[in-house]
């Protein structure tokens, strides 16, 4: 039985679950496939980082990058907690007023029509995300990172999912929840493992599925790479509506204009502020509007999605073909403000421990008292030898009295919880 399910999740990342073993009749008995996934997430990352270290004698993942993937990872799952991933809420609505057809949940033939209609939708979703400024103000977030390994497939954006659902609904009016729940998962699992440089090529299954090779493409800044490639599982429809592209020039990775930034929030968020301000240097209403609209290249006078060719280039030399003159590529290896890779991860661990904490707070946990007490002295240690410094610049004052400060608001608070509980 353990073995089943291991094996379940594993095949889960790589869509190879039959249509028996993942239809259900009810929304609520379907599996939560990417929460399960957490462990083969983090088992492929470290096999990625063994494998890259074999292969090319260096980490394919640096910390700074792949913390802020990571962390994009974790704060764009905070809103499910609120409420119901909103594909699913909306699409139920639909599905309980306005469906035309039933078809049926045990049916092998609408497992796999709900697997293409997903699909099809998630191009569409994507290519959206691409073409429309304010979309793509939420979705610059998963092409943030100048690298490409497997931790670049959880920078996902926090904004996206409450835009993204409308393109599910026409699913709705025939596809049972259940059935649309499942694929819906498992065709963001599937993009998980195809974010990596370490595998080459797949020959012919190159032709009708998204591969690392092809997805590579979507994630250059190269001329060649921008908006290409949009495909989740399959390749086909980028094929079918001419934005398809082959590697070619060695790609290079991340936005056309680099962020140069890990925090988390301003990774999220700035594209927002961006455009806002882009829009108020135009007068026309209609200027405005299209600065939100058209495409994030836009430009008065040009065509929707603007001109790329007036974008920074990546230059390749023929020879080796190595890019040579992109701006500022792998800043975080230039960047003398960045923190040392050991403090990022002391400072992320102490991060991990406050939110794991938290959670033990919310579930009311016996332990949770011991666990707040340990961080408590954990944090006043950070703050005694100012390792906190980086982290809450506020929190520099005299180090002795904040830690004093923090901590005694924290047992007086503490006190209180175990009083209560
Ligand atoms: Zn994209
Ligand atoms: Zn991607």
């Amino acid at each position: 039985m353990e073995y089943d399910s291991v094996s379940r999740g594993a095949r889960a990342m790589f869509f190879m679950l039959t249509p028996n073993e993942s239809s259900f009749e009810k929304v609520e008995d379907v599996p939560q496939y990417v929460q399960q996934a957490t462990p083969f997430f983090v088992g492929l990352m470290v096999l990625e980082l063994v494998v890259g270290f074999l292969k090319t004698g260096a980490p394919v993942i640096t910390i700074s990058d792949g913390i802020t993937s990571l962390s994009a990872g974790m704060v764009s799952r905070l809103p499910l907690l609120l409420m119901r991933g909103c594909e699913l809420s909306a699409y139920m609505h639909v599905w309980n007023h306005y469906r035309l057809v039933e078809l049926p949940w045990d049916s092998a033939w609408t497992w796999w029509f709900t697997f293409l209609g997903v699909d099809f939708c998630y191009y569409w979703v994507h290519r959206f995300a691409h073409e429309v400024a304010v979309l793509w103000a939420a979705h610059q977030v998963h092409h943030s990172s100048e690298y490409y390994n497997l931790t670049t497939a959880l920078r996902q954006s926090v904004t996206q999912p409450f835009t993204s659902w409308v393109f599910y609904l026409p699913m709705a009016l025939a596809v049972p929840p259940s059935i649309f729940a499942v694929h819906i998962q498992l065709n963001l699992l599937y993009q998980f493992w195809i974010h990596t440089e370490l595998i080459r090529d797949l020959g012919p299954l190159e032709w009708i599925l998204n591969t690392p090779k092809h997805h590579r493409v979507h994630h250059g800044r190269n001329l060649y790479c921008i908006d290409k490639n949009y495909g989740g599982i399959l390749i086909i429809w980028d094929r079918l509506f001419g934005t398809f592209a082959q590697e070619a020039d060695k790609v290079v990775y991340g936005l056309v204009f680099p962020i140069k930034r890990f925090e988390i929030l301003y990774v999220q968020l700035h594209y927002y502020l961006y455009l806002w301000k882009k829009s108020k240097t135009y007068k026309t209403i209609s200027n405005k509007l299209s600065t939100f609209l058209n495409g994030p290249s836009w430009k008065p006078g040009k065509r929707r999605l603007g001109d790329h060719n007036d974008n920074p280039k990546v230059c390749i030399i023929s020879k080796d073909k190595m890019p040579t003159c992109f701006i500022s590529h792998h800043f975080d290896r230039h960047n003398t403000q960045i923190l040392s890779q050991l403090t990022i991860l002391g400072m992320t661990g102490y991060v991990l421990l406050t939110l794991t904490s938290l959670g033990f707070l919310i579930d009311q946990r016996p332990s949770s008292a011991v666990l707040e007490l340990f961080r408590c002295v954990v944090m006043m240690t950070l703050l005694r030898y100012n390792y906190m410094k980086p982290l809450a610049p506020s929190l520099a004052v005299p180090t002795e009295v904040s830690a004093t400060v923090v901590c005694g608001v924290e047992i007086v608070s503490m006190t209180k919880i175990v009083s209560m509980t």
